[in-house]
């Protein structure tokens, strides 16, 4: 098992000591995970210190330790995220879309906005900007690819056709999706992406990883048993880790 989306620095509450780095790897070993890939937002970029995870990791030789990003993606800061992903060697890198159209739509400040606005035409314009970060070459993971239904509004068009450009672009890019379980732990209360979208993503080819969102170190690893076994029902065989960009294979059994 792997958990690829972990944030070391929380939400900027923590910091990158070597106390802080052992929490995570050790519940990532507790757990007897296989690779874990830390993924900080992108605005917290400075506050990392990737020689000391390199150094600590030295001590997990049985763990896979991976350092990748979560960018925020807006569609005028693409030069942005590109000088950022210059800056180190990544694993992979997640391309997620917490806010559009200066809307950040995922904070709890925003949950009564779910139910005033039109979600047929707000689920619209999410997938477009995701469709656009799958199509911008920057990343190798489009993070947690339904969040828009956080707070639970559901749009009277079928999930499938509002996500079917999002998952046309995904696949041609080869670019990678994730079960996210953090959706749990949201009013929501339901894996990111919901299962029919998982379905859908078998069905035409794309592959798999897994990541808890974990922005503490208890919860590195959370719920991916089960996650893998979802996937193992519906077909998947294999979920992916990186190695700087390159795909690490990881069967499901
Ligand atoms: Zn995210
Ligand atoms: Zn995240």
């Amino acid at each position: 098992m792997l958990d690829l989306h972990v944030h070391l620095l929380g939400h900027n509450d923590r910091e990158a000591t070597r106390e802080n780095i052992r929490a995570y790897l050790d519940v990532a070993t507790q757990r007897g995970l296989k690779e874990i890939g830390f993924a900080d937002h992108d605005y917290y970029w400075e506050q990392m210190n990737c020689p000391l995870i390199e150094e600590v990791a030295k001590d997990y030789p049985h763990l896979k330790v991976r350092i990748g990003l979560e960018a925020e993606y807006r569609p005028h800061e693409e030069e942005r995220i590109k000088d950022l992903l210059a800056q180190y060697p990544f694993d992979f890198v997640i391309g997620s879309v917490h806010e559009f159209d200066g809307w950040i739509f995922d904070i709890p400040e925003e949950e009564h906005a779910h139910y005033q606005k039109n979600a047929d035409e707000f689920y619209t314009r999410y997938f477009e900007v995701v469709t656009l970060a799958a199509k911008s070459g920057l990343f190798t993971t489009i993070g947690h690819l339904d969040l828009i239904k956080v707070f639970g509004a559901r749009p009277t068009k079928d999930i499938l056709t509002l996500a079917d450009e999002t998952l046309t672009t995904v696949a041609d890019q080869g670019l990678v999706l994730e079960v996210n379980t953090n959706g749990r732990y949201k009013p929501v209360q339901e894996f990111y992406p919901e299962r029919r979208l998982m379905v859908e993503i078998q069905r035409r080819g794309i592959e798999f990883t897994l990541g808890s969102d974990a922005h503490s170190s208890e919860n590195v690893g959370r719920d991916l048993e089960e996650a893998g076994r979802i996937l193992s029902q519906i077909g998947v065989q294999t979920v992916v880790g990186f190695s700087r960009f390159d795909k690490v294979h990881y069967s499901l059994d």
